[in-house]
């Protein structure tokens, strides 16, 4: 163990993510998808809690009983990936604590922004012994959308299966109203059942950076894997009708779903206009509404 004095706990934001838009462009040869998305960190997620300790393991505990608490949690793996790619931190392990906030199986990244914290927080202890971009690539290992997660940018657009990512216009002025229907999607179940019929599509991606000369219109953006979800459930299709009737410029699922969302603009909703949209709707549902903003908890 080397002899360094370093921080013995630190305690972060874990934040969920929505995908304001998601386009599926190809099917690749290794059965992997190249996406187009732009995705956008809320003030909505969990909490994530290192303690280093000096016998080498691993320790996990999770407020949600439903997760595992071993090797299969993927902030146990991002724990692993750190100390083995390590040089400073032989001998040490950590215990990790998550508090449980964002829905399961949901679309909003939940194991990703745990795993990408895991990252950030012990790069933090260690000193900040690695850079973004060896984070990045330590991420990539453990999924697509965990870099994101990584970096600090509030929104990203990115491309390939995640790898490439740029900075992009992030929605600070809007209220996020996400309605969770309470049951959950598998990634994998989507994809495979997404039936791609055209092998190339156009890459939209130059309009959402944040270079780009203007925001594309909001009302226009799309995600390709609603097609798949929302066919299996009619209720999505349901709650996003009532997000639009209740003002929001986009209404939109998240990721491969189920979360739904709508966005609010400041100017012409008030916080508590959304808060009384989000009672509204969590009567009509019975589901989990979650009000949050888009600035990843800065
Ligand atoms: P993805 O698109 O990666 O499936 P998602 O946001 O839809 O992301 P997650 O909440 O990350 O879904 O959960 C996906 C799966 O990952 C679940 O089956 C869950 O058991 C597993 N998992 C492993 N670790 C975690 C974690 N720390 N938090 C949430 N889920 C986790």
């Amino acid at each position: 163990m080397t002899d360094i004095n370093l921080h013995r706990s630190v305690e972060l934001f874990a934040p969920a993510k929505i995908n304001l838009f998601l386009h599926v462009l190809r099917r690749r040869a290794d059965g992997y998808h190249d996406l187009e998305t732009w995705m956008q960190k809320l003030d909505f997620g969990d909490t994530v809690e290192l303690h280093l300790r000096n016998d080498g393991l691993l320790g996990l505990v999770c407020s949600d009983p439903s997760l595992p608490t071993d090797r299969s949690n993927l902030a146990w793996r991002a724990a692993e990936e750190f100390f083995s790619a390590d040089r400073r931190g032989k001998g040490y392990g950590v215990d990790i604590r998550i508090d449980k906030r964002i829905p399961v199986a949901a679309g909003l990244g939940g194991g990703s922004s745990d795993a990408g914290s895991v990252l950030r927080g012990l790069n933090r202890l260690f000193d900040n012994e690695f850079s973004r971009a060896e984070l990045c690539a330590m991420a990539l290992r453990l999924g697509a959308d965990v870099p994101f997660f990584v970096v600090e940018d509030d929104a990203v657009v990115a491309e390939g299966v995640g790898e490439v990512m740029y900075p992009a216009q992030s929605l600070r002025e809007y209220h996020v109203l996400l309605v969770n229907p309470g049951f959950s999607v598998s990634t994998r179940w989507v994809f495979e059942n997404l039936g791609l019929t055209r092998t190339l599509k156009e890459s939209k991606l130059a309009s959402f950076r944040k270079d780009a000369p203007a925001l594309p219109s909001l009302g226009a953006l799309s995600n390709d894997l609603e097609r798949v979800t929302l066919a299996q459930y009619p209720e999505l299709a349901s709650i996003k009708d009532n997000l639009l009737e209740a003002g929001a410029e986009l209404a939109l699922m998240s990721g491969s779903g189920p979360t739904v969302f709508g966005l609010f603009s400041d100017l012409s909703t008030s916080a508590v206009e959304v808060r009384a949209i989000a009672d509204r709707l969590k009567r009509k549902f019975g589901k989990m509404v979650f009000v949050a903003r888009a600035n990843g908890g800065a």
